[in-house]
């Protein structure tokens, strides 16, 4: 039986899903709710290390990572990252 990664963000996914579910959303919200690439990036490295995350999304409560990452108000729910 073949592993299965549990661990992928949707940005690993197909461009066509990864394009329609996260890029999109990110580019609904307002410019001045987003933090900076940096931050995101610095953000989504906790999330690829914690065993919350299966297939973009945290077990934790349910939200898109790359999403949540993106925005200023975006708080993970564990306190790995605000
Ligand atoms: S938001 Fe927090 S709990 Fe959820 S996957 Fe990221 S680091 Fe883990």
């Amino acid at each position: 039986m073949p592993k299965i990664c549990t661990r992928c963000l949707l940005r690993d996914f197909s461009k066509e899903d990864y394009e329609r579910i996260i890029v999109e959303g990110i580019r609904a919200l307002p410019a001045e709710e987003l933090v900076s690439d940096d931050v995101a990036a610095g953000r989504l490295e906790v999330c690829k290390k914690c065993e919350k995350i299966n297939q973009g999304t945290c077990l934790a409560c349910g939200c898109y990572v790359e999403i949540r990452a993106a925005v200023k108000k975006g708080r993970c729910p564990y306190g790995k990252w605000d």
